[in-house]
Protein backbone atom coordinates (compact mmCIF):
# COMPACT_ATOMS: atom_id res chain seq x y z
CA UNK A 1 0.00 0.00 0.00
CA UNK A 2 2.83 2.57 1.14
CA UNK A 3 4.17 1.66 -1.95
CA UNK A 4 1.07 2.67 -4.35
CA UNK A 5 0.71 5.38 -2.38
CA UNK A 6 4.65 6.71 -3.21
CA UNK A 7 3.25 6.64 -6.84
CA UNK A 8 0.78 9.04 -6.78
CA UNK A 9 2.77 11.67 -8.28
CA UNK A 10 5.06 9.65 -10.69
CA UNK A 11 2.87 9.13 -14.40
CA UNK A 12 1.61 6.02 -16.06
CA UNK A 13 4.47 5.61 -18.62
CA UNK A 14 5.73 2.31 -19.92
CA UNK A 15 9.63 1.68 -20.24
CA UNK A 16 9.74 2.74 -23.87
CA UNK A 17 8.00 5.88 -23.11
CA UNK A 18 3.91 5.60 -24.20
CA UNK A 19 1.94 7.55 -21.93
CA UNK A 20 -1.60 5.77 -20.43
CA UNK A 21 -4.23 7.00 -19.54
CA UNK A 22 -5.64 6.02 -16.31
CA UNK A 23 -9.00 7.17 -15.13
CA UNK A 24 -11.27 6.01 -11.66
CA UNK A 25 -14.62 5.10 -12.27
CA UNK A 26 -17.02 6.76 -9.96
CA UNK A 27 -20.26 7.30 -9.03
CA UNK A 28 -21.03 9.16 -5.35
CA UNK A 29 -19.90 12.97 -4.86
CA UNK A 30 -17.46 11.28 -1.69
CA UNK A 31 -15.83 9.34 -5.00
CA UNK A 32 -13.97 12.27 -6.26
CA UNK A 33 -11.44 12.63 -3.61
CA UNK A 34 -10.05 9.40 -5.38
CA UNK A 35 -8.62 11.69 -7.53
CA UNK A 36 -6.20 13.22 -4.95
CA UNK A 37 -5.57 9.70 -3.19
CA UNK A 38 -4.46 8.05 -6.84
CA UNK A 39 -3.07 10.90 -8.88
CA UNK A 40 -5.74 9.78 -11.58
CA UNK A 41 -6.09 11.43 -14.95
CA UNK A 42 -9.91 12.27 -14.53
CA UNK A 43 -12.91 10.46 -14.09
CA UNK A 44 -13.71 7.94 -16.83
CA UNK A 45 -17.36 6.70 -15.93
CA UNK A 46 -19.45 8.57 -13.39
CA UNK A 47 -22.31 6.08 -12.89
CA UNK A 48 -25.14 8.98 -12.37
CA UNK A 49 -27.57 6.20 -11.85
CA UNK A 50 -26.34 5.77 -8.26
CA UNK A 51 -28.18 9.39 -7.36
CA UNK A 52 -31.09 7.75 -7.98
CA UNK A 53 -30.85 4.24 -6.90
CA UNK A 54 -29.80 5.48 -3.45
CA UNK A 55 -32.93 8.13 -3.37
CA UNK A 56 -36.27 7.50 -2.35
CA UNK A 57 -37.80 9.29 -4.72
CA UNK A 58 -36.78 10.73 -7.91
CA UNK A 59 -34.01 12.42 -7.89
CA UNK A 60 -35.28 16.56 -9.15
CA UNK A 61 -33.36 18.84 -11.98
CA UNK A 62 -32.15 20.55 -9.31
CA UNK A 63 -30.65 17.83 -6.47
CA UNK A 64 -28.76 16.37 -10.24
CA UNK A 65 -27.52 19.78 -11.19
CA UNK A 66 -26.00 20.29 -7.57
CA UNK A 67 -24.26 16.64 -7.51
CA UNK A 68 -23.09 17.36 -10.82
CA UNK A 69 -21.37 20.73 -10.55
CA UNK A 70 -19.91 19.48 -7.02
CA UNK A 71 -18.37 16.85 -9.01
CA UNK A 72 -16.96 19.23 -11.64
CA UNK A 73 -15.62 21.48 -9.11
CA UNK A 74 -13.87 18.94 -7.22
CA UNK A 75 -12.04 17.63 -10.31
CA UNK A 76 -10.80 20.90 -11.29
CA UNK A 77 -8.80 20.78 -14.27
CA UNK A 78 -9.44 16.52 -14.97
CA UNK A 79 -11.87 15.77 -16.89
CA UNK A 80 -15.07 13.79 -16.14
CA UNK A 81 -17.60 12.02 -18.23
CA UNK A 82 -21.19 11.46 -17.16
CA UNK A 83 -22.91 8.48 -17.91
CA UNK A 84 -26.73 9.02 -18.23
CA UNK A 85 -28.57 6.83 -16.00
CA UNK A 86 -28.21 3.01 -16.42
CA UNK A 87 -31.37 1.77 -14.84
CA UNK A 88 -34.14 -1.04 -15.16
CA UNK A 89 -33.27 -4.10 -15.05
CA UNK A 90 -32.25 -5.31 -12.41
CA UNK A 91 -31.89 -2.09 -10.61
CA UNK A 92 -35.33 -0.91 -10.55
CA UNK A 93 -36.38 2.04 -9.15
CA UNK A 94 -39.83 1.79 -6.96
CA UNK A 95 -41.11 5.40 -8.43
CA UNK A 96 -40.63 4.37 -12.06
CA UNK A 97 -43.90 2.76 -12.43
CA UNK A 98 -42.75 -0.35 -13.59
CA UNK A 99 -45.80 -2.95 -14.70
CA UNK A 100 -46.36 -5.69 -13.09
CA UNK A 101 -47.08 -7.97 -15.80
CA UNK A 102 -44.08 -6.58 -17.29
CA UNK A 103 -41.48 -8.64 -15.11
CA UNK A 104 -38.49 -9.35 -16.84
CA UNK A 105 -36.83 -13.16 -17.38
CA UNK A 106 -33.86 -11.31 -18.56
CA UNK A 107 -33.29 -7.85 -16.83
CA UNK A 108 -29.81 -7.62 -17.95
CA UNK A 109 -31.26 -8.02 -21.94
CA UNK A 110 -34.28 -5.88 -21.01
CA UNK A 111 -35.72 -2.55 -20.12
CA UNK A 112 -33.02 -0.49 -18.84
CA UNK A 113 -30.27 1.94 -19.25
CA UNK A 114 -30.89 3.94 -23.07
CA UNK A 115 -33.89 1.86 -24.04
CA UNK A 116 -35.66 2.94 -20.68
CA UNK A 117 -34.25 6.84 -20.72
CA UNK A 118 -35.28 6.96 -25.06
CA UNK A 119 -39.00 6.30 -23.80
CA UNK A 120 -39.00 7.98 -20.80
CA UNK A 121 -37.59 10.49 -22.10
CA UNK A 122 -38.74 13.27 -19.52
CA UNK A 123 -36.30 11.60 -17.49
CA UNK A 124 -33.45 12.20 -20.01
CA UNK A 125 -34.38 15.65 -20.60
CA UNK A 126 -33.58 16.54 -16.84
CA UNK A 127 -30.76 14.82 -16.72
CA UNK A 128 -29.72 16.92 -19.54
CA UNK A 129 -30.58 20.27 -18.24
CA UNK A 130 -29.12 19.44 -15.10
CA UNK A 131 -25.82 18.34 -16.83
CA UNK A 132 -25.53 21.27 -19.65
CA UNK A 133 -26.43 24.09 -16.22
CA UNK A 134 -23.57 21.81 -14.14
CA UNK A 135 -21.15 22.52 -16.33
CA UNK A 136 -21.84 25.53 -18.13
CA UNK A 137 -18.38 27.04 -19.21
CA UNK A 138 -16.75 23.93 -18.80
CA UNK A 139 -16.58 20.32 -20.74
CA UNK A 140 -18.93 17.89 -20.48
CA UNK A 141 -18.41 14.64 -21.75
CA UNK A 142 -21.38 13.07 -21.85
CA UNK A 143 -21.87 9.13 -22.41
CA UNK A 144 -25.21 6.85 -23.20
CA UNK A 145 -25.16 3.17 -21.62
CA UNK A 146 -26.58 0.48 -23.70
CA UNK A 147 -26.66 2.17 -27.15
CA UNK A 148 -27.51 -1.07 -29.48
CA UNK A 149 -27.54 1.12 -32.87
CA UNK A 150 -26.64 4.12 -34.05
CA UNK A 151 -30.30 5.62 -33.87
CA UNK A 152 -30.10 5.66 -30.14
CA UNK A 153 -27.41 7.63 -30.03
CA UNK A 154 -28.66 10.22 -32.29
CA UNK A 155 -31.80 10.29 -30.46
CA UNK A 156 -30.16 10.30 -27.14
CA UNK A 157 -27.65 13.15 -28.43
CA UNK A 158 -30.45 15.22 -30.30
CA UNK A 159 -32.48 15.69 -26.98
CA UNK A 160 -29.41 16.77 -25.11
CA UNK A 161 -28.96 19.35 -28.05
CA UNK A 162 -33.00 20.44 -27.76
CA UNK A 163 -31.88 20.95 -24.59
CA UNK A 164 -28.71 23.04 -25.06
CA UNK A 165 -30.46 25.00 -27.80
CA UNK A 166 -33.47 25.95 -25.44
CA UNK A 167 -31.27 26.91 -22.37
CA UNK A 168 -28.94 29.25 -24.73
CA UNK A 169 -32.65 30.97 -26.04
CA UNK A 170 -33.18 31.85 -22.43
CA UNK A 171 -29.99 33.26 -22.01
CA UNK A 172 -28.32 30.48 -19.94
CA UNK A 173 -24.63 30.06 -19.90
CA UNK A 174 -23.69 26.62 -22.04
CA UNK A 175 -21.12 24.70 -21.38
CA UNK A 176 -17.57 25.44 -23.55
CA UNK A 177 -17.68 22.48 -25.30
CA UNK A 178 -19.93 19.05 -25.25
CA UNK A 179 -18.21 15.79 -26.42
CA UNK A 180 -20.58 13.06 -26.71
CA UNK A 181 -19.91 8.95 -26.68
CA UNK A 182 -21.12 5.90 -26.62
CA UNK A 183 -20.53 2.96 -24.42
CA UNK A 184 -20.01 -0.68 -26.26
CA UNK A 185 -21.28 -3.13 -24.32
CA UNK A 186 -23.67 -4.76 -26.71
CA UNK A 187 -21.89 -6.60 -29.36
CA UNK A 188 -24.34 -5.33 -31.93
CA UNK A 189 -22.79 -1.75 -32.03
CA UNK A 190 -19.22 -2.93 -33.24
CA UNK A 191 -21.28 -3.81 -36.74
CA UNK A 192 -22.43 -0.34 -37.05
CA UNK A 193 -19.17 1.33 -35.82
CA UNK A 194 -18.31 2.97 -39.48
CA UNK A 195 -21.71 4.78 -39.34
CA UNK A 196 -21.48 5.94 -36.05
CA UNK A 197 -17.78 6.77 -35.25
CA UNK A 198 -18.02 10.06 -37.37
CA UNK A 199 -20.54 11.36 -35.20
CA UNK A 200 -19.12 10.81 -31.69
CA UNK A 201 -16.08 12.07 -29.90
CA UNK A 202 -15.26 9.08 -27.72
CA UNK A 203 -16.04 5.64 -27.59
CA UNK A 204 -15.82 3.83 -23.92
CA UNK A 205 -15.90 -0.41 -24.10
CA UNK A 206 -17.75 -1.98 -20.84
CA UNK A 207 -16.23 -5.10 -20.49
CA UNK A 208 -18.32 -6.31 -17.57
CA UNK A 209 -21.60 -6.27 -19.56
CA UNK A 210 -19.74 -6.70 -23.07
CA UNK A 211 -18.60 -10.13 -22.01
CA UNK A 212 -21.38 -10.92 -20.25
CA UNK A 213 -23.48 -10.54 -23.84
CA UNK A 214 -20.69 -11.61 -25.97
CA UNK A 215 -20.29 -14.95 -24.36
CA UNK A 216 -24.43 -15.54 -23.75
CA UNK A 217 -23.09 -15.62 -19.86
CA UNK A 218 -24.86 -14.03 -17.14
CA UNK A 219 -22.08 -11.58 -15.47
CA UNK A 220 -22.80 -12.48 -12.07
CA UNK A 221 -23.34 -16.09 -11.99
CA UNK A 222 -20.68 -17.65 -10.45
CA UNK A 223 -20.49 -21.18 -11.94
CA UNK A 224 -19.68 -19.38 -15.48
CA UNK A 225 -17.07 -16.71 -14.02
CA UNK A 226 -15.18 -19.05 -13.75
CA UNK A 227 -16.27 -20.58 -17.36
CA UNK A 228 -15.16 -17.61 -19.22
CA UNK A 229 -12.10 -15.59 -19.06
CA UNK A 230 -11.31 -12.22 -19.53
CA UNK A 231 -8.04 -13.06 -21.05
CA UNK A 232 -10.00 -15.60 -23.81
CA UNK A 233 -9.07 -14.85 -27.14
CA UNK A 234 -12.68 -14.06 -28.36
CA UNK A 235 -12.96 -11.39 -26.35
CA UNK A 236 -9.16 -9.76 -27.23
CA UNK A 237 -9.69 -10.17 -30.25
CA UNK A 238 -13.13 -8.26 -30.85
CA UNK A 239 -11.94 -5.45 -28.07
CA UNK A 240 -8.65 -5.00 -30.36
CA UNK A 241 -10.87 -5.06 -33.57
CA UNK A 242 -13.05 -1.82 -32.33
CA UNK A 243 -10.09 -0.16 -30.97
CA UNK A 244 -8.11 -0.29 -34.33
CA UNK A 245 -11.11 0.93 -35.83
CA UNK A 246 -11.70 3.65 -33.36
CA UNK A 247 -8.63 4.82 -33.54
CA UNK A 248 -8.56 4.82 -38.19
CA UNK A 249 -11.36 7.00 -37.45
CA UNK A 250 -9.75 9.37 -34.99
CA UNK A 251 -12.44 8.56 -32.44
CA UNK A 252 -11.13 8.58 -28.38
CA UNK A 253 -11.11 5.09 -27.39
CA UNK A 254 -11.00 2.86 -24.01
CA UNK A 255 -12.06 0.52 -21.70
CA UNK A 256 -14.24 1.19 -18.45
CA UNK A 257 -14.76 -2.77 -17.52
CA UNK A 258 -13.67 -4.39 -14.01
CA UNK A 259 -11.30 -6.06 -16.50
CA UNK A 260 -8.93 -3.03 -16.78
CA UNK A 261 -8.82 -2.89 -12.65
CA UNK A 262 -6.39 -6.14 -12.91
CA UNK A 263 -2.82 -6.45 -13.50
CA UNK A 264 -2.87 -8.94 -16.06
CA UNK A 265 -5.94 -8.15 -17.40
CA UNK A 266 -4.79 -4.44 -17.74
CA UNK A 267 -1.83 -5.39 -19.80
CA UNK A 268 -3.31 -7.67 -22.31
CA UNK A 269 -5.79 -4.38 -22.97
CA UNK A 270 -2.17 -2.57 -23.23
CA UNK A 271 -0.65 -5.61 -25.35
CA UNK A 272 -3.68 -4.99 -28.18
CA UNK A 273 -2.98 -1.24 -28.42
CA UNK A 274 -5.36 0.30 -25.61
CA UNK A 275 -3.93 3.06 -23.85
CA UNK A 276 -6.89 4.40 -21.65
CA UNK A 277 -8.19 2.90 -18.95
CA UNK A 278 -11.04 3.82 -16.58
CA UNK A 279 -10.95 1.65 -13.00
CA UNK A 280 -12.32 1.50 -9.67
CA UNK A 281 -9.88 3.55 -7.71
CA UNK A 282 -8.60 1.06 -5.69
CA UNK A 283 -6.39 -0.68 -8.59
CA UNK A 284 -4.96 2.93 -9.78
CA UNK A 285 -1.55 1.79 -7.42
CA UNK A 286 -1.56 -1.25 -8.71
CA UNK A 287 -2.05 -0.64 -12.10
CA UNK A 288 0.51 2.19 -12.71
CA UNK A 289 3.24 -0.02 -11.07
CA UNK A 290 2.39 -2.69 -13.77
CA UNK A 291 2.65 0.29 -16.76
CA UNK A 292 5.73 1.63 -15.23
CA UNK A 293 7.39 -1.74 -15.72
CA UNK A 294 5.97 -2.75 -18.94
CA UNK A 295 7.73 -2.38 -22.35
CA UNK A 296 4.38 -1.72 -24.81
CA UNK A 297 6.28 -2.43 -28.19
CA UNK A 298 7.78 -5.87 -27.02
CA UNK A 299 4.33 -6.98 -25.29
CA UNK A 300 2.76 -6.27 -28.11
CA UNK A 301 4.52 -8.20 -30.44
CA UNK A 302 3.93 -10.82 -28.15
CA UNK A 303 0.08 -10.44 -27.81
CA UNK A 304 0.14 -10.35 -31.09
CA UNK A 305 1.92 -13.56 -32.00
CA UNK A 306 -0.06 -15.49 -29.29
CA UNK A 307 -3.34 -13.70 -31.08
CA UNK A 308 -2.39 -15.41 -34.26
CA UNK A 309 -2.49 -19.23 -32.95
CA UNK A 310 -4.47 -18.54 -29.78
CA UNK A 311 -4.66 -21.47 -27.03
CA UNK A 312 -7.96 -21.21 -25.07
CA UNK A 313 -6.28 -18.61 -22.85
CA UNK A 314 -3.63 -16.05 -23.25
CA UNK A 315 -3.35 -16.20 -19.32
CA UNK A 316 -0.93 -18.31 -18.72
CA UNK A 317 1.37 -17.29 -21.40
CA UNK A 318 0.76 -13.55 -20.27
CA UNK A 319 1.26 -14.17 -16.82
CA UNK A 320 4.81 -16.10 -17.67
CA UNK A 321 5.78 -13.15 -20.34
CA UNK A 322 5.26 -10.81 -17.27
CA UNK A 323 7.76 -12.81 -15.01
CA UNK A 324 10.06 -13.27 -18.02
CA UNK A 325 10.10 -9.92 -18.17
CA UNK A 326 10.32 -8.26 -14.95
CA UNK A 327 6.65 -7.05 -14.89
C1 LIG B 1 -19.72 -2.27 -18.07
O1 LIG B 1 -20.77 -2.81 -18.40
O2 LIG B 1 -18.60 -2.73 -18.38
C2 LIG B 1 -19.72 -1.01 -17.30
C3 LIG B 1 -18.61 -0.34 -17.08
O3 LIG B 1 -20.90 -0.56 -16.82
P1 LIG B 1 -21.66 -1.20 -15.55
O4 LIG B 1 -20.67 -2.09 -14.85
O5 LIG B 1 -22.12 -0.05 -14.75
O6 LIG B 1 -22.76 -1.96 -16.21
MG1 LIG C 1 -22.68 -1.86 -18.33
Amino acid sequence: RAKFAKLKNELPVTTDGHRVALMVNAGLRDDVGALEVTGADGIGLFRTEFQFLVSATLPQRERQMRLYRDVLDAAGDRPVTFRTVDVGGDKTLPYLNHDEDEAEENPAMGWRALRLALERDALLKAQARALLEAAAGRTLNVMFPMVSEPWEFDEARAIFERQREWLGARGHKLPAEIRYGAMLEVPALAESLDVLLPRMEFLSIGTNDLTQFLFAADRAHPKLAMRYDWLSPSILRFVRRIADQARAADVQVGVCGEMGGRPLEAMALIGIGIDRLSITPAAVGPIKAMIRSLNREKLMAHTEALLQHPPRTLRQDLKAWAEENGV
